[in-house]
């Protein structure tokens, strides 16, 4: 098998991988929040994220900081856990973009070795 045709094999095993580890994140990520006792009909990941006011004289909207949000979510180990799930899959989002990259570069090798 050349090398190209290694690395195709190898770029397509770890897309595969990856798309499944997204949807099992995804399926936690709604099972911990369906979990959640929730506060005001709202969970507290939900609450976590949203925007909050940084000043009072002027008002402008930040979010909150790693160690905010892990303040917030202290109250409710589902919703920890489905914040610790959301970082994996924002990581696992990141990397699949790293991958489709890489297929995108074997594919246009592959079509100037056909070409050529
Ligand atoms: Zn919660």
């Amino acid at each position: 098998m050349s090398a190209l045709a290694q690395k195709a094999l190898t770029a397509c095993a770890e897309h595969t991988r990856l798309k499944w580890e997204i949807t099992k994140l995804t399926g936690q990520i709604g099972l911990a929040l369906g979990a959640c006792p929730k506060v005001d009909d709202e969970t507290h990941v939900a609450r976590a994220y949203k925007p909050v006011c940084s000043a009072e004289e002027w008002p402008e909207e930040r979010y909150r900081t790693p160690a905010e949000i892990a303040l917030d979510l202290s109250y409710c180990e589902h919703c920890q856990a489905a914040h610790a799930a959301i970082q994996q899959r924002k990581a696992a989002r990141k990397q699949l973009g790293i991958v489709r990259r890489q297929i995108t570069a074997i594919g246009k090798a592959a079509a100037k070795l056909a070409c050529a």
